[in-house]
């Protein structure tokens, strides 16, 4: 039987403004390009993964409307099993990104259906559940059911990734479920309690972090690289040397190309390194979704 990923999560219909500068207050600054992109942090890392040649299953909600119709067609496209993904009466859950010339990134969400996530949800995919090497779950549907789910992964004998994004208050109990954390700096930060802006104080803050939680870690330090405690054992993955054009989904791409790697049988420090060549793809075309890459891409790196 295939390996199956189960990823328990946001879609979100994202606007994305290339603009020179941030506005003043009270200034309309016109933006040099604007485009649509299928998003969420949950349908992302699902895309990468399918991509990537993963049988992949996405249990999340979009409302009765134009961008729900969007977002599932775009997972169709890349193969996403989208037979989980429920109508809610709310809206579609919605980005709104602002990129600057220099690469740096300002977003707002609206988290509409995303919100509507609840634990029948999480019953109906139990016979996934049941079948699947890995949940991943991030942080853009309620806090409890994250927990649900992670309490349901536990009943069906299936491992975790919570990808803790965006950072939020999180009970212990459940952290310490989870098989895999992934934070970025930012993240890594809010639960450590104090600053993780550099490789040294990310080793640092993975130990700190690994002691309390016992778990598996990955911080990641965006263009710098990522720091893994895979099973106690620290390593600096620095990234890969590329001309980042939009790093939009570049943490996404690199959780789906860790479920990949994990699902092949590789460590975690193997498949945090076969992430970063993921990540570096998504990093130089623009988009999220569709400038993730395929494994062949990644082979011809
Ligand atoms: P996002 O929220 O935009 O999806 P994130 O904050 O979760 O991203 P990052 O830490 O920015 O995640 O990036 C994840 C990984 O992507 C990094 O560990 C690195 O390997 C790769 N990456 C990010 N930015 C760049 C870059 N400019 N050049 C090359 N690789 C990059």
């Amino acid at each position: 039987m295939a390996k199956k990923i189960v990823v328990i999560g946001s879609l979100n219909y994202d606007i994305i403004l290339k603009i020179p500068r941030l506005p003043e207050c009270g200034e309309t600054l016109p933006a040099d390009q604007a485009g649509f992109s299928a998003g969420g942090k949950g349908a992302n890392q699902a895309v990468q993964a399918a991509k990537l040649g993963v049988e992949t299953y996405m249990v999340g909600r979009v409302g009765k409307d134009a961008h729900g119709d969007a977002l599932i067609e775009s997972a169709q496209k890349y193969q996403v099993n989208t037979d989980y993904i429920t109508r809610s009466e709310e809206v579609t859950g919605m980005g709104v990104v602002e990129a600057l010339e220099d690469g740096s990134v300002f977003s707002c969400i609206v988290r509409g259906a995303n919100f509507d996530v609840a634990k029948a949800d999480i019953d109906r995919a139990e016979p996934v559940i049941r079948e699947a090497d890995l949940m991943i779950l991030q942080m853009e549907i309620p806090q409890e059911i994250n927990a649900y789910a992670i309490e349901k992964a536990e009943e069906c004998g299936c491992r975790v990734l919570l990808n803790t994004a965006p950072s939020a208050p999180i009970e212990e109990e459940y952290l310490k479920k989870c098989a895999i954390i992934v934070a970025n700096e930012v993240e890594a930060g809010f639960y450590l309690g104090e600053n993780v802006d550099s490789v040294e104080k990310a080793i640092k803050g993975i130990k700190k972090l690994q002691n309390i939680y016992g778990n598996d870690i990955v911080i990641t330090l965006g263009k710098e690289g990522s720091v893994v405690s895979d099973h106690g054992v620290v390593t600096f993955i620095p990234s890969r040397k590329v001309h980042a054009i939009e790093t939009t989904g570049a943490g996404d791409s690199f959780i789906g190309g860790m479920g990949y790697a994990l699902l092949k049988g590789e460590s975690l420090t193997e498949a945090c390194k076969f992430a970063t060549g993921c990540s570096a793809i998504t990093v130089s075309r623009m988009g999220a979704q569709d400038s993730m890459p395929t494994l062949q891409e990644v082979q011809n790196q």
